[in-house]
């Protein structure tokens, strides 16, 4: 078994994203869950509340690691010594995006694998962004994130827990 990455903006971690931890925890040594610091959109949270919320979201997780990356996906994975990326597939709206970014990997860096993963089907529709925005009306999406990410919504948006 292998060590592999799992990258993302993860803004904030959502239980699709453990969902789909868990299950790479299952094909993999060790998974480093590694937060982009500046992701190409506008994150709501911060790179240390990012970090800090999915440290304390995969806490109980043994060989779970959590760290930011600064710039390119491969260069991190070459320092790190990892081969494996890994990312989630929930429907054929995410394949056109992640074959595309999966090429351009491949050109930078032709000994990293991206494998795909595909979620329960309770998180098919799920993403950090409808997230984003339910919460930012104010509606219940409790049973959506870990109780850690719906305080955190609930300051952003309202200021209070
Ligand atoms: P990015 O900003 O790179 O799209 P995200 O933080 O949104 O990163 O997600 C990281 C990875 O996790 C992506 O491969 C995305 O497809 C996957 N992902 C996000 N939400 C889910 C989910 N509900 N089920 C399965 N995979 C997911």
């Amino acid at each position: 078994m292998k060590p592999a990455i799992y990258p993302g903006s993860f803004d904030p971690i959502t239980n699709g994203h453990l969902d789909l931890i868990q299950r790479s925890l299952a094909v993999f040594e060790k998974v480093v869950v590694a937060i982009a610091a500046n992701p190409g959109k506008e994150p709501l949270f911060t790179v240390e509340e990012r970090v800090a919320l999915a440290k304390e979201c995969t806490g109980g997780m043994e060989r779970v690691e959590v760290v930011s990356f600064p710039d390119l996906l491969v260069d991190f994975c070459e320092n790190a010594g990892i081969t494996v990326v890994i990312r989630g597939l929930r429907a054929v709206s995410d394949f056109e995006y992640e074959l595309q970014m999966n090429q351009m990997n491949r050109k930078l860096n032709n000994s990293i694998e991206t494998v795909f993963m595909m979620p329960s089907e309770e998180y098919t529709f799920l993403s950090s962004g409808i997230i984003k925005e339910v919460a930012s009306f104010g509606g219940n999406i409790s049973c959506l994130v870990p109780p850690p990410v719906a305080d955190a919504l609930k300051i952003k948006f309202d200021g209070r827990k």
